[in-house]
């Protein structure tokens, strides 16, 4: 049978002439491996029935998939008791890679070769040590990426996993960033020369917002006389999440005149990041508490003195606020000795298999093109397995 609008899974049993009993406990037994108010409309249900004498059938348990990777079952025990289990699909791991050159976003790019987008977003995430991308992405500029899928036995793509290998050309500028696991077991990804990619602070603490001002002297929009900005305006619909631009401490959080809802960070003995105008704090912050580098410090807001809704970022060195954008952050460790060796042998593995898998997409593309087919998004991506 199949979830309709509005059913609820009691329903549906009873409909299908399960005593009201058996349906109420097989659903507590299902409870503990699948929330049964995550049913989907069209969601497939098996119901499992034993023959009795003349036309009586028993309810001997139910079936449902309902992820491409896990399938659930309820049977019935003897005693009348029901029991649940969850299986996990056996997926097989794929390598895809892709190529293009951007016209207009990094995002439009990615989407016209086939990348899906949260394999964009955690390449974006990637270089935002380094990359700003609202400000240094231009038509001609180039990417390439390698990445991980699961399918299921089916073929089916059951989720994206790493990214394995990354490039990024800015007006003529390549960076590579190859993920690999240290022998310490810590996984990070690496640029060519094996420096870890990873910066004390994030370049902006906010995604895919518009700089709307810089740090310097400007004309203050409410004051309207000439005052230092001392810091970075960032335009943002409210409630946009604002994440903390470096591991600290919460030295400051709360309300603080033309601020508004105002935290301060506090990332080493030198340096701070500060947020103000937020619409709301995280969940859970205080002062005295931990953040680390890329949890959700608040959201966007108009709060204090401002115009409309956005961030107003500041960083602080010795307690004077500096210009984020210039502002030279200290890099991540380096590998060294045996560990670059390792590393070394690493990229060039990588670069091989990147090679082989967009070489083996283009023969896929091209044989779509030669057989008169449209060349399917599928088919522009290289795919193996391994
Ligand atoms: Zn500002």
């Amino acid at each position: 049978m199949e979830v309709g609008r509005g059913d609820t899974l009691l329903g549906l049993l009873v409909n299908a002439s399960v005593p009201r009993l058996d349906a109420h406990d097989a659903i507590e037994a299902l409870r503990s491996v699948f929330d049964p108010r995550r049913l989907q409309v069209g969601q497939e249900i098996a119901l499992l029935f034993q023959q009795e004498s003349g036309t009586d059938r028993r309810f001997v348990g139910m079936e449902l998939q309902p992820d491409v990777d896990r399938a659930v079952s309820v049977a019935r025990l003897e005693g009348d008791a029901y029991e649940a289990v969850s299986v996990d699909k056996e997926l097989r791991r794929h390598q895809a890679a892709a190529s293009a050159v951007i016209d207009s976003s990094l995002f439009e790019a990615g989407a016209s070769v086939g990348v899906p987008i949260p394999v964009m977003a955690a390449m974006i995430r990637a270089y935002s040590y380094d990359v700003d991308f609202q400000r240094d992405v231009q038509p001609g500029d180039e990417f390439q990426v390698m990445y991980e899928r699961y399918l299921t036995d089916k073929g089916a793509s059951a989720r994206d996993g790493d990214i394995l290998y990354a490039a990024l050309t800015l007006g003529g500028r390549r960076m590579d960033l190859y993920r690999y696991k240290t022998r310490d077991g810590i996984v990070d990804y690496f640029n060519r020369r094996g420096e870890s990619i990873r910066k004390a602070l994030l370049r902006t603490p906010i995604d895919g917002a518009r700089v709307s001002s810089k740090f310097g002297m400007r004309r203050h929009p409410v004051l309207g006389f000439s005052k230092m900005h001392a810091g970075m305006d960032f335009a943002a619909p409210s409630g946009t999440p604002i994440y903390a631009a470096g591991n600290g401490v919460i030295e400051e959080i709360g309300g603080k005149g033309s601020y508004g809802n105002y935290i301060r960070i506090k990332h080493n003995q030198q340096m701070a990041t500060a947020y103000a105008h937020l619409s709301k704090f995280g969940s859970g912050l205080r002062r005295g508490g931990r953040v680390q580098q890329g949890d959700i410090i608040g959201y966007v807001g108009t709060t204090g003195r401002s115009t409309g809704p956005h961030l107003h970022y500041e960083v602080l060195r010795g307690g004077r606020q500096v210009n984020p954008m210039s502002v030279d952050l200290p890099t991540g460790v380096a590998l060294q000795g045996r560990e670059l060796v390792a590393f070394q042998r690493h990229v060039e593995d990588t670069d091989r298999q990147f090679a082989e898998n967009l070489q083996s997409a283009a023969q896929v593309a091209q044989t779509a093109a030669a057989s008169g087919d449209e060349p399917h998004p599928e088919a522009c991506r290289g795919e193996r397995s391994c």
